[in-house]
């Protein structure tokens, strides 16, 4: 059966799309008219259809919804099983989805099960020489990958957040076909409750402006600087994994390798030296200001504009500006 047909698999959360889906929308929308296929929306979830719609009314010719009380919250295996076994019998060319923490642990699976190809975290997805061609950050964003993708097996790609402008809609949804979920294996694992990690209003995944701090806080009741900037600029705070570590803030807050990869418009860091394991989470950032007292500070390699001083000095001088010029 010959490949067909460009999905993307978009996330919800308590009912609504995320922001993401809308950015996966955009990409897929130009790779579909770029080779001529239909796009498909997936959206997994419990009472979902009129949220799926929406993601037709940014430019999906069609959406189709598994609903069920099950899927209301992410389970990677009962996830995985359902999106798998669709691949498997109607083989889309290409599947786009976001590589958050979810998409981390959905689309190996996904992968392995349907026998797809993958690239994960793609930083573009485009048409070069009339082939699908993903490009992608490697060694720590000192190089770039790019993968040609084949036509014989579906490609599953995973994109960074914030790598695409979100599709705006676009006036006439498109059909949403609501399909029963009966044959997908039960969950091994039942998710009873989920709770807010108490992170902040902004999702830093999410959030064109994050402000981030360091161990140069000195202290953990300092992190109130970093907050008082975020809020101002109503931007997400976040976290080098020296202060999570040391139990300043939560881990949900943590940017870097073993933390979130972001990719925001600006990028503030606070007191952070710009360890490699911290640059690979954020360096893809648009504009990069870096405060830190040490003139040869890592982070100042990426920055694009640089603060040598002392935070304690400099950060709420510039949140009272902000507050002065922003009004709040
Ligand atoms: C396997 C592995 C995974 C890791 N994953 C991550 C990860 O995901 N994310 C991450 O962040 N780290 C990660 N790390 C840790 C990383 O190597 C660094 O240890 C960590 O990022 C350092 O955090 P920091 O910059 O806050 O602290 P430090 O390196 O101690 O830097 C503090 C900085 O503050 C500056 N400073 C001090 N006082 C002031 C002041 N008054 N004003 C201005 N500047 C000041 C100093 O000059 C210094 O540059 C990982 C490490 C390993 C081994």
């Amino acid at each position: 059966m010959p490949l067909s047909g460009i999905w993307v698999f978009a996330q919800q959360k308590k009912g609504a799309v995320a922001h993401t889906g809308f950015e996966l929308v955009a990409l897929g929308r130009q790779l579909a008219d770029q080779t001529g296929q239909p796009l498909t929306a997936i959206l997994f979830g419990h009472q979902v259809k009129d949220a799926a719609a929406e993601l037709t009314l940014r430019g999906a010719d069609r959406a189709i919804v598994a609903d069920d009380p099950s899927l209301a919250q992410f389970t990677d295996d009962l996830y995985a099983g359902l999106l798998a076994g669709w691949i498997s019998k109607e083989q889309p060319q290409i599947v786009l989805g976001t590589a958050s923490f979810y998409g981390k642990a959905l689309f190996p699976r996904v992968a392995a099960i349907a026998d797809c190809g993958l690239v994960a975290d793609a930083g573009s997805v485009t048409i070069k020489d009339g082939k699908i061609t993903a490009l992608k950050a490697t060694y720590g964003g000192k190089a770039y990958t790019e993968y040609t993708l084949s036509d014989k097996k579906t490609a599953i790609i995973s994109i960074r957040p914030k790598s695409a402008e979100e599709a705006a809609p676009r006036g006439g949804s498109g059909p949403v076909e609501v399909r029963s979920t009966n044959g997908a294996s039960p969950a091994m694992v039942t998710v009873v409750a989920s709770e807010d990690a108490g992170v902040g209003t902004v999702n830093l995944n999410e959030a064109d402006v994050i402000v981030s701090g360091g161990r140069g806080l000195k202290a953990p009741e300092n992190y109130k600087l970093v907050e008082e900037l975020a809020q101002v600029l109503g931007a997400a705070s976040g976290a080098s994994r020296a202060i999570v570590d040391a139990g300043w803030v939560p881990y949900a807050k943590q940017v870097g390798q073993t933390g979130k990869t972001v990719n925001p418009k600006l990028y503030i860091a606070c007191g952070i030296s710009g360890a490699i394991q911290h640059l690979v989470g954020m360096q893809s950032s648009r504009v990069i200001v870096a405060i830190n007292k040490d003139p040869d500070a890592p982070i100042f390699t990426v920055a694009s504009y640089g603060i040598v001083g002392d935070l304690f000095e400099y950060l709420p001088e510039i949140t009272r500006l902000f507050r002065e010029k922003l009004g709040r």
